[in-house]
């Protein structure tokens, strides 16, 4: 490509409401343009990494025995309606109608079309197991689309499914996926860790999640500083702490007129924040209702609040209003464990369970109790969110935290989906079975923004050969020199035909703005011909690690074949 020609618009000027330096360095660039929130055009240079990524997924994907399909953008409302997402789904689902008053939405993950695709065409277990992808546009309505192509509202998604007549057959080829998503992630260039994220209703090491590990993410990651567990906080265990022994002969109730907060409780009673009892009070919504719901922790510890919402297999939890908690004769601030009614959900840590001597609401006002014993009659539950510091579930050393961008997230489904949409095959002995599936997703746009975020400097990108946008940027210092002129033109023409993608910087500006230009659009190398064009020499430049080599113009093949 020959810049004069190339819709190419770079900026200096950092632009407004741009936080995440991806953000920032993607709108420079002109790699990405914005025309409402979440929603970006991919320019000429967006387009090529984005593309390139695209191919490595797909590669893999298909080595792996997976198999593209492309399904419309826009799915039919019934769908959702048969799996009873079109209602739990929430804001984040863009429902619209036709003309006909037909109702649709758009898709924000595919489960539902893709489980209609194969229904009624895969009907023995003779045709499993079967995994299908595409990699295509979702729209999800985000309440806060932000940092561009983190967390767009539009964004390209590869999302697959695959379709077994075994948990066991579906197990292998969610480890055969993992295996894939590594190879992907490497191939792209990123750092990542796998995790174990947290899998919803079905709980267990279902799900994991690939975190790229950069300054910026948006998730909080666990991991141990010793063995490979990692998990998202979310999800996290830990070891439960040794508490020092806390001895205190209080018994029974006591006045702690409004004494709400558990600091102010400990500070009040001279006692620490482990030997009480929080209670944390939410409105839990399901599909048909809703109810209250009591989460009771240790005072020193904090909700987590995917795993509450795990507890009680809810959709949802939001703030009850004073005239619920009045309702149900909570006094918030002292609530405490003996809180006991039929409309109400209480759930108590499992790390409580049988905890001794303990400190909590005596469900009066102005009023806790000492010596709480908790016993093991209550719905326990893990709910707390585990820290830096705690000990690893796996083998005990300190566990880290870091923060880390979801870049996939591989599913173990089981019949979630096969069984409310009817989708059966019939196995061996002739029953009808509904399919066990897998979903794996990965976000495709997202790469690039994580990519940027691990891979950069002050002055802009740093792309690395395998999803750059161009490899090589052919720089002339002079345009009027005949010389230089004559051998970037056939440098040019040489590196095109062996093959090297290649942009000549031909425009009539300074050497300077394109040198910048080069750096802030972090190709990963420059071809500076200059002055030394007179004796056949050009400077090669190297982005990531800035050094400069000056050879002969006729090594130039050479050169790249040793290194790219
Ligand atoms: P998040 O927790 O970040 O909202 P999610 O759990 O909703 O992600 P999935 O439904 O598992 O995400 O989607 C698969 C992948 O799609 C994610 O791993 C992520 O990389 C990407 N993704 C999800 N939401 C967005 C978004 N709004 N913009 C860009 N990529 C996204
Ligand atoms: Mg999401």
């Amino acid at each position: 490509m020959r810049w004069t020609r190339a819709f190419i618009r770079t900026v200096k000027e950092t632009p407004k409401d741009a936080v995440l330096p991806s953000h920032q360095l993607l709108l420079r660039g002109g790699f990405i343009s914005s025309s409402a929130a979440g929603i970006y055009d991919y320019m000429p240079l967006g387009k090529r990494v984005l593309d390139k990524i695209r191919f490595i997924v797909k590669d893999e994907l298909d080595k792996a025995g997976c198999e593209e399909v492309s399904l419309g953008f826009v799915t039919p409302s019934e769908l959702w309606q048969e799996s009873g997402r079109f209602f739990k789904y929430g804001k984040e689902l863009l429902r619209f109608k036709d003309r006909k008053e037909g109702e649709f939405v758009l898709g924000p993950t595919h489960e539902e079309a893709m489980v209609n695709l194969v229904r009624g065409r895969v009907t023995s277990y003779k045709q499993l197991p079967l995994n299908l992808y595409q990699i295509n546009l979702k729209f999800r309505d985000e309440a806060r689309p932000r940092f561009g192509l983190m967390r767009g509202r539009e964004f390209l998604m590869k999302d697959g499914y695959s379709f077994h007549a075994s948990y066991e057959d579906m197990s292998r080829e969610f480890n055969l996926m993992e295996e894939t998503y590594k190879r992907i992630f490497k191939r792209v260039g990123i750092d990542f860790r796998v995790v174990e994220a947290d899998s919803g209703a079905i709980g267990g090491s279902g799900s994991k999640e690939f975190m790229a590990l950069t300054d910026s993410g948006e998730d909080t990651i666990l991991s141990c500083e010793k063995c490979e567990y990692g998990a998202n906080v979310e999800a996290a265990k830990r070891v439960k702490p040794i508490y020092p022994p806390f001895s205190d002969n209080r018994k029974g109730e006591i006045k702690t007129p409004d004494v709400t907060s558990i600091a102010n409780l400990a500070e009040f009673l001279k006692i620490p924040e482990y030997k009480t009892i929080k209670a944390i009070v939410k409105k839990a919504l399901f599909d048909n209702g809703e109810k209250i719901a009591i989460f009771f922790i240790r005072g020193s510890d904090i909700l987590e609040e995917t795993k509450a919402l795990n507890a009680v297999n809810a959709n949802e939890l939001i703030d009850p209003s004073n005239a619920e908690l009045e309702k149900y004769e909570i006094v918030t601030g002292f609530i405490g464990v003996g809180y006991k009614r039929s409309e109400v959900l209480t759930i108590v840590d499992r790390e409580l369970e049988n905890e001794v001597d303990m400190i909590g609401g005596a469900n009066k006002k102005d009023t806790h109790i000492f010596g709480v014993n908790i016993g093991s009659d209550h719905t326990f539950a893990d709910l707390i969110a585990a820290q830096e510091g705690d000990s690893c579930p796996v083998c005990g050393a300190k566990l880290k935290g870091r923060s880390g961008i979801e870049i996939g997230h591989i599913f173990q489904l089981g019949d979630r989906y096969s069984k409310p949409l009817n989708a059966a095959f019939l196995d061996e002995n002739g029953k009808a079975k509904n399919f066990i599936m897998g979903t794996y997703g990965i976000g495709v746009s997202r790469l690039i923004a994580a990519v940027i975020e691990a891979n950069r400097d002050e002055k802009g990108c740093v792309w690395n050969d395998k999803i750059a946008p161009y490899l090589i940027d052919i720089v002339v210092g002079s345009l009027k020199d005949k010389a230089q002129k004559t051998l970037a033109e056939n440098l040019y023409s040489q590196l095109l035909h062996e093959g090297y993608e290649t942009i000549l910087d031909d425009r009539d500006v300074g050497f300077g703005v394109k040198m910048n230009d080069f750096e802030l659009l972090g190709f990963p190398y420059a071809i500076i011909v200059g002055k030394n064009a007179t004796e056949n020499r050009i400077e090669i430049v190297d982005r990531k690690s800035g050094e400069r080599e000056l050879i002969s113009a006729d090594r130039i093949i050479n050169w790249l074949k040793e290194r790219v």
